[in-house]
């Protein structure tokens, strides 16, 4: 079995599927692993590093997926039909039927494609569906990669930010420490209470799941929250947050409100699983804000928490900037690939027969029929399977 992996064609991706300490964990599973030439390059991997691992160096894309069963990506692959193709990088008409691929391929808002991976007889499975249990923790690419761009959203922050973040006392005087709200207490928002505190801030947090409170204390965070008997149900049993009611989004905003003008840096995190991420902070409450403050806005690719936010850009409005870095995670890509490629590693491995090096992903495994979106032809993910062509 051969394992492809390509350099990512996407603007601003600097990541990659695989690592040489990946390539030499599958190699010792018997199977091979060809890597496209400067696939490593955004994540600081030269590809000498690949082949001393044991994997094999491809001139082309094309080169590296002759022969493949697996193909291992980042981002989905570039359809005829997107931006990127136009520079020369239509990744779809390279997929041959047969072939496995893994990445996060965002299949609710392109759901064509997986029609395209149907046809093209390509067994898809997006990452970012992975089930939410105990035994894939170590599969889950949404928290390797939220973990990380929650930190660097704070550092994002900090570059923007004209004053420090903690307490200091000079002998010119006492510099007062940064207060932060993180909005929305996931993997992301965790993580960037922990390093807004390692910095010294002062951080408060909020979040609709009271299960969040007691991880938010214990960071050393002060919770704030709007708590009535719709927060008291406000997780679905796969532990993600549901879209709540207009009038505990009333509730919210009024608390939010009087909290935010406090603030000297706010971070948004909240997002809502197929929907688009709820609307935090409203322009209003943007102007409340002294100048100087500033607003990181993680959700701004999914319709974003903060009005104001676009996408790719730092606004600046009335003195307060807005940051809106896409594809946080990607800033921090040499640890977001070590830990991606360790993710897509102990989802593969288990189904890799260790002697003949061949692989056969068993759709009565829950990580597996919870993350595959088509199989021989057909589209078999079950919020995917009516979607028409
Ligand atoms: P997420 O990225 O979907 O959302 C980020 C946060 O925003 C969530 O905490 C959510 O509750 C919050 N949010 C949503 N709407 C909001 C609103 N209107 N106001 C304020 N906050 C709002 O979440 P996530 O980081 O992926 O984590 C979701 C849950 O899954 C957590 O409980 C996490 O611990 C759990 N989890 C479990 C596993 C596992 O067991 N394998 C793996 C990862 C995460």
């Amino acid at each position: 079995m051969r394992i492809a992996v390509l350099r990512e064609r996407r603007s601003g991706e600097r990541r990659v599927a695989i690592s040489p300490e990946m390539v030499k964990k599958y190699r010792a599973l018997n199977v091979e692993v060809a890597v496209e030439q400067g696939a490593g390059l955004g994540a600081s991997i030269p590809d000498s590093e690949f082949e001393a691992a044991g994997a094999r160096i491809a001139g082309s894309a094309a080169e590296a997926l002759e022969g493949a069963t697996v193909l291992l990506k980042v981002q989905r692959p570039i359809a005829g039909g997107d931006d990127e193709a136009q520079a020369g990088g239509d990744e779809m008409a390279l997929l041959h039927s047969g072939l496995t691929l893994l990445g996060v391929l965002n299949p609710m808002q392109h759901r064509d494609q997986v029609q395209a991976y149907a046809q093209a007889g390509v067994n898809a499975f997006a990452m970012e569906f992975m089930p939410r249990i105990t035994r894939a923790q170590s599969m889950d690419v949404l928290s390797s990669q939220s973990n990380l761009a929650g930190y660097k959203a704070v550092l994002d922050a900090s570059a923007e930010f004209g004053r420090a973040f903690p307490m200091m006392m000079t002998a010119a005087g006492t510099v007062a420490p940064a207060k932060v709200f993180v909005m929305g207490a996931g993997v992301a928002g965790l993580q960037a209470i922990a390093t807004a505190r390692r910095l010294g801030a002062i951080v408060s947090a909020t979040d609709v799941r009271p299960a969040t409170k007691e991880q938010v204390e214990s960071l050393g965070a002060k919770f704030v929250m709007v708590e009535d008997e719709e927060s008291a149900a406000a997780e679905t049993a796969a532990g993600y947050a549901k879209e709540m009611s207009e009038a505990y989004r009333q509730k919210q905003a009024a608390l939010v409100a009087e909290h935010i003008r406090k603030m000297d840096i706010v971070i948004t995190t909240a997002l809502i699983p197929g929907r688009p991420a709820p609307r935090l902070v409203s322009q209003e409450m943007v102007e409340s804000m002294k100048p100087g403050s500033v607003l990181v806005d993680l959700a701004v690719e999914s319709g974003g928490n903060v009005a104001l936010s676009r996408p790719g850009e730092v606004v600046e409005h009335n003195g307060v900037r807005i940051v809106g870095h896409r594809n946080v995670p990607s800033r921090v890509a040499v640890d977001a690939s070590q830990l991606y490629a360790r993710n897509l590693y102990n989802f593969l491995s288990p189904h890799i027969d260790k002697e003949s090096g061949a692989i056969r992903l068993d759709p009565a495994d829950e990580t597996v029929s919870g993350t595959q979106l088509t199989r021989d032809g057909a589209v078999v993910h079950p919020s995917l399977a009516d979607a028409p062509a």
